[in-house]
């Protein structure tokens, strides 16, 4: 069942997705050849704990850490681990914050060092993605308005929807209702209305779409090692306007590409 907020509600989701905006950034300052992923998380969790909120992945369902991290091949669910960092690779620093209730969700992919051309064009084409998905995300539309314009924007373009992750509706819990999957048929699926709050979050690979989970359970990569992005905002679909509550605006201050 979806879960539709107050405008209180959505302010403290709001907060909540602050805190997560100012978070991302403090990580992308250390975004770099020679950092380990797990400094990143350490800078993260301590980040988030010193803004009374607690980081939203760590511990659920048994996950380890504040921040998932997912290196070149790896789609999303990767572990910070003692990798260090190096010219070329791509990495997804996926987060989440609890706060006063409320959770908040986003994503981003770095380059490191010199990615190359192909890639770099990668990484541009998810994250435009993910802004033309926001734009469907208007009261009347439907959730298949948001997949389908991602799924024909990057599929132009030659690269592929993963199928079996999708964004969600977070909220009290960090997943709820509704799936929003990346793909999709126009005028599909449920109708949005005022009150949803909604993490978009294209994950489009290089390669094929199919994908393969390692054996620790969590970490999904591509099924033929070729490199995969993914980008995240956490959304309200309000009356008159949509939010984007969360924000990559201090990681943008940070680091360019
Ligand atoms: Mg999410
Ligand atoms: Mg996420």
């Amino acid at each position: 069942m979806i879960q539709y907020k107050t405008s209180e509600e959505v302010q403290l989701i709001k907060e909540s997705a602050d805190i997560l905006g100012q978070a991302h950034g403090e990580v992308a300052k250390y975004v770099k050849e020679g950092v380990k992923t797990s400094f990143l998380d350490k800078i993260a969790e301590e980040f988030i704990r010193d803004h009374k909120a607690v980081p939203s992945f760590k511990g659920y369902n048994g996950f380890p850490s504040s921040l998932c991290i997912s290196v070149n091949e790896v789609v999303v669910h990767g572990f910070p681990s003692d990798y260090e960092l190096k010219d070329g690779d791509i990495i997804s620093v996926d987060c989440g914050v609890f706060h006063q209730g409320f959770h908040s969700d986003s994503a981003y992919t770095y380059p490191i060092g010199e990615v190359s051309p192909s890639v770099i064009a990668l990484l541009k084409a998810t994250r435009d993605s993910l802004y033309l998905g926001i734009e469907q995300a208007v009261v009347g539309n439907r959730i298949g308005d948001i997949g389908h314009t991602i799924q024909k924007f990057v599929e132009a373009k030659g690269y592929t929807v993963v199928r079996e992750l999708v964004g969600h509706g977070l909220g009290r819990k960090l997943h709820e209702a509704p799936e929003v999957p990346n793909y999709g048929k126009k005028g599909s699926g449920p109708l949005l209305k005022a009150g949803m709050v909604i993490a978009i979050e294209p994950m489009i690979n290089l390669g094929t779409r199919n994908i393969v989970q390692e054996r620790d359970g969590w970490t999904i990569r591509t099924a033929d090692r070729k490199p995969s992005a993914h980008y995240e905002h956490t959304v309200a679909i309000l009356e008159n306007k949509t939010e984007v509550l969360t924000t990559h605006k201090y990681i943008e201050e940070n680091f360019k590409f």
